[in-house]
């Protein structure tokens, strides 16, 4: 064959052209790096946001809903195209598998989910989830064998309490299986609908070790890349979580014949605590964040001074021992406004989700990936909870974001250009062959 006769076959081959027999990934590399068909991408996305369309205009495709398993019937035709081998695993996440060609390496893994908040998006999730299924599809087309297995996984309900990657972490399932969820199922009544077994959760489970790495592409919510016109997000981590009940708890007594002087007035407390709250925040150094989100007074009457309140702390970082300096911080001011009010505070721990780092030799080669494409990249913690932060208690994990219009998310305002996405498809797809050949 001609010069360009050879360069026609491969630009045909790398492209997506005829199936082509399959090459060692090294052989291919040396001459190109595939990229992903972004049309295709683009259109899917199109097409899974067709399910469970609401009236208004938003994707209601909640865990468990009818239209859930819709679109999982969707993406289960797309990973058979993209020449998967599709299983569904005991806790009903469904699992697209190719094999590698080196035996006994464990499998590298990517995806995310495709349920949505009720009045949610179209990008949320599905970015993550379609994009791993066309690096998939455009592996297969170019003929690039992987030395590891690879896994496409869509984890079942993560807005409804990652529950498909809990189950592969591997957590004790009465913690969750009688919740009750947005579709009107308890979550045991939602495995089964979806092809899982909750008696046998245990077969989800994933060892620790057992996973050689796990990426997940994903929009940003709320973060800097698109109003800094930033490509890729190279994702820090994604925080960590504690969430306090506080109860300021003072005297009720008439509003109309208790002197100014006399009080001992919960709501005072409480709104002195709010401010606190704020203050010690923002005075602090870092990208911590700290919410009062809810307040609720007793017996709560227009004319009744109130004699308790109880509102909730939340405090998010990166590092645990951020959120705990924070707090030592948020309860000596609790106290020096209990004694100026005369009121008690008392502050009640009840939720905690762990922090997770994202891996540094990963996060190293999603940067070199996304600059060798001529993307732009920052660097940034997630702010919200995703799959891959219950992977990383089993694998080290990386996370790529790229720009949200707009900076919403959970609504149908999320909107992520076809040019973006495709972008981070490709550098997803760039990642998982250097993780591959290392
Ligand atoms: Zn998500």
């Amino acid at each position: 064959m001609d010069r360009r006769t050879f360069h026609h076959t491969l630009l045909v081959a790398i492209a997506g052209g005829p199936f082509v027999p399959e090459r060692s990934g090294a052989v291919l590399r040396r001459l190109q790096q595939p990229r992903v068909n972004g049309d295709r991408l683009a259109a899917s996305i199109a097409r899974l946001a067709q399910i469970g369309r609401t009236s208004e205009g938003a994707t209601s495709r909640v865990a468990y809903s009818e239209a859930d398993r819709e679109g999982r019937e969707y993406v289960i035709g797309l990973m058979r195209a993209a020449r998967l081998t599709v299983s569904i695993d005991a806790a009903g996440n469904i699992l697209g598998r190719r094999n590698g060609n080196t035996a006994s390496l464990p499998p590298l893994m990517m995806g995310s989910h495709i349920d949505t908040v009720p009045g949610g998006g179209n990008y949320d999730g599905v970015v993550g989830s379609l994009g791993a299924i066309e690096v998939a599809h455009t592996l297969a087309e170019v003929g690039i064998a992987l030395r590891h297995p690879l896994e496409v996984i869509i984890f079942q309900n993560e807005e409804n309490g990652k529950v498909g990657s809990r189950a592969v972490r591997g957590e004790d399932p009465a913690s969750y299986l009688d919740l009750l969820t947005h579709s009107g199922r308890t979550v045991r009544e939602g495995i089964r609908s979806i092809g899982g077994n909750p008696e046998r959760l245990g077969d989800a489970k994933r060892a620790a070790g057992s996973i050689a790495a796990f990426l997940e592409l994903h929009i940003e919510q709320g973060g800097p890349l698109d109003p800094g016109g930033i490509d890729i997000g190279v994702v820090e981590g994604i925080v960590g979580i504690r969430r306090f009940e506080v109860t300021v708890d003072g005297f009720a007594n008439h509003a109309g014949t208790t002197p100014m002087d006399q009080r001992r007035d919960a709501m005072l407390a409480a709104a002195r605590f709010v401010d606190a709250v704020n203050r010690v925040a923002r005075s602090t150094p870092g990208r911590h964040v700290a919410t009062v989100g809810q307040i609720r007074a007793e017996p709560g009457a227009v004319n009744v001074i109130a004699g308790r309140v109880v509102l909730t702390l939340e405090i998010r970082d990166l590092e645990l021992a951020t959120i705990d300096r924070l707090f030592e911080r948020v309860r000596a001011e609790a106290t020096a406004i209990g004694e100026a009010t005369g009121t008690r505070f008392a502050l009640e721990p009840y939720y905690l989700s762990m922090p997770a780092r994202c891996d540094q030799e990963i996060r190293a080669i999603i940067e070199r990936s996304a600059r060798a494409l001529g993307l732009s990249t920052a660097s940034v913690p997630s702010g919200a909870g995703h799959d891959a932060q219950e992977i990383a208690q089993l694998a080290p994990i990386g996370m790529i974001f790229v720009p949200s219009v707009g900076a919403s998310s959970h609504s149908p305002e999320e909107f992520s250009t076809p040019a973006a996405i495709a972008a981070g498809a490709d550098v997803l797809l760039r990642t998982l062959l250097a993780l591959d050949a290392r």
